[in-house]
């Protein structure tokens, strides 16, 4: 299973399946409040990999020169997502949907004036 093949539903069901098996929450469902803390959380984690980072080290990263940091930022991004699939399963968001409309919002607004690529 990849990106190509596998449906945002899918994921929103296997990290569901997960929150089962581990009987976190009512019915596999945890208090949305505290999926959004906890989202924030490894959202932190995901950003100290990328802390003091020189110009060199970023080059290293998109080049693909630091595959064990990658591995890293991998594993967190992988639980601010589950946390952020779970969020949308559990509120009835439909992720596809959202994302599309906010690019068109953002695609349609003007620029702001603090825009760094103006
Ligand atoms: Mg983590």
């Amino acid at each position: 299973m990849n990106d190509n093949d596998t449906t945002i539903s899918t994921l929103k069901e296997a990290v569901h399946q997960l929150c089962l098996r581990k009987g976190w929450g009512v019915e596999g469902v945890q208090n949305p409040q505290h999926v959004a803390m906890a989202m924030t959380v490894e959202m932190s984690e995901l950003l100290e990999h990328f802390q003091w980072l020189n110009p060199e080290d970023v080059d290293a990263l998109l080049q693909g020169r630091d595959p064990e940091r990658t591995a890293l930022i991998a594993e967190e991004f992988a639980d601010v997502m589950m946390y952020g699939l779970q969020l949308t399963r559990c509120l009835g968001i439909d992720v596809t949907g959202q994302v599309l409309r906010k690019i068109d919002i953002v695609d349609h607004r003007p620029p702001k004036p603090y825009d760094p690529k103006r």
